[in-house]
């Protein structure tokens, strides 16, 4: 990885132009952690990108960053840039290109954040970083209250890196957080929800939900439940378990899926639970109760069947033995019989399905 990176800052640097590897990257490397994508910094703006990797993708916003993709591997390239008047405390009002690195990293987020790593692997810090690095602190470039003044994002930011680097907060990212945590308010539930996603997927995200309750932070982003959560489970767990289904952007894949996670942990693992909702969502309402995965899994094996496919009748089955035309009966009789199979109650076996039919004719007409 490091070293196809290389390889591009090279190509760019002989085009005439400075670039560096910044941010998640190099901090995750000097910790001997992976990174799954890579930011560059560079003079060269995205036009002249282009023209040195034409398979480029161009930004779709003024100012935005070129992508480009390299053995799977997503790199960011984004232009030495000074932002000004930041608006809904989120976005710069104004961006102008510029041509020195350390002026680039004086807009950047958290000093870890600014670290560089040069064509040759040499890591630049221009801001003192391996410092914060070392003695494990999330500092911001600028004063802490301007930084989140600017962009509020920041202060979620700030949460999650504490979190997934298991690192302290500055004290005066603390005071700042204090004092400026209303702003989140005014950010778009999407970004919120992306970060706290992060925090809850953390190995520590007990840590981080810790500091979220710790700035109470509960009570801005309309967490109730935040507090009451004492297990760990993957971040779809932690989101079903907080029930804001509808007031954060929930894909309809999401919703299912959190609803079944809470149906499975309400009815208690029922065999019918685990049959309708599934072994994922199962398994992630396992983890929720301190249940294994090998539980789980033991009892959505032992289940008599896995779908509806595997019951020994179909509809044609049925219409043979009630002699009458095709209606709605033939989804209820199926369905009961699916959900007396599932109970044990009767055996999945075509001959014990027809005579409980036959011996309750009566029950659904
Ligand atoms: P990771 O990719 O591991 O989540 P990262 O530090 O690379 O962490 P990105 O969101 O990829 O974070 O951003 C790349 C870099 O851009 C950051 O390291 C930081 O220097 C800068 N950056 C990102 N978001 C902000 C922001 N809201 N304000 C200031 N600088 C930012
Ligand atoms: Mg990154």
């Amino acid at each position: 990885m490091k070293e196809v990176t290389l390889k591009i800052l090279k190509k760019i640097e002989e085009s005439g132009y400075q670039a560096y590897i910044v941010g998640g990257f190099v901090r995750n490397f000097l910790l001997g952690i992976e990174s799954n994508d890579i930011d560059i910094t560079t003079d060269a703006t995205p036009k002249d990108l282009y023209t040195i990797f034409p398979d480029a993708i161009l930004p779709t916003t003024e100012y935005g960053s070129v992508t480009i993709i390299v053995n799977q591997i997503r790199f960011e390239i984004t232009t030495f840039r000074k932002e000004f008047n930041y608006q809904k405390n989120r976005r710069p009002g104004e961006v102008i290109y510029i041509k020195t690195l350390k002026e680039d990293l004086l807009r950047r987020d958290f000093t870890v954040n600014t670290l560089c790593m040069d064509k040759n692997g040499k890591i630049i810090d221009l801001l003192n970083a391996k410092e914060d690095l070392k003695t494990k602190k999330i500092k911001t470039v600028q004063e802490s209250k301007k930084s989140f003044e600017e962009d509020a994002l920041r202060i979620l930011r700030a949460i999650r890196f504490a979190t997934t680097l298991n690192f302290d907060l500055d004290k005066e990212v603390e005071d700042a957080i204090r004092q400026t945590k209303y702003l989140l308010n005014y950010l778009s539930k999407e970004r919120i929800k992306e970060e706290l996603t992060k925090i809850f997927a953390s190995t520590n995200a007990k840590g981080g939900i810790h500091l979220l309750l710790y700035f109470e932070l509960d009570k801005v982003l309309h967490l109730k439940k935040l507090k009451d959560i004492h297990f760990f489970s993957q971040s779809i767990g932690i989101w079903a378990f907080l029930e804001v289904d509808n007031l954060y952007p929930f894909s309809k894949n999401e919703k299912e899926l959190m609803m079944k996670i809470r149906k499975v942990k309400d009815e208690n693992f029922s065999d019918y639970a685990i049959y309708q909702c599934g072994l994922y969502a199962s398994s992630v309402a396992g983890e929720m109760c301190g249940l294994s995965k090998k539980e789980i899994i033991e009892k959505y094996e032992a289940l008599p069947i896995k779908r509806l496919q595997e019951l020994s009748v179909n509809g044609r089955d049925l219409l043979k033995i009630f002699n009458k035309p095709p209606g709605p009966y033939l989804k209820q009789w199926i369905k009961l019989l699916e959900k007396q199979v599932i109970l044990r109650n009767i055996e999945n076996q075509k001959e014990a399905l027809i005579s409980y039919c036959l011996n309750n004719k009566s029950m659904i007409v």
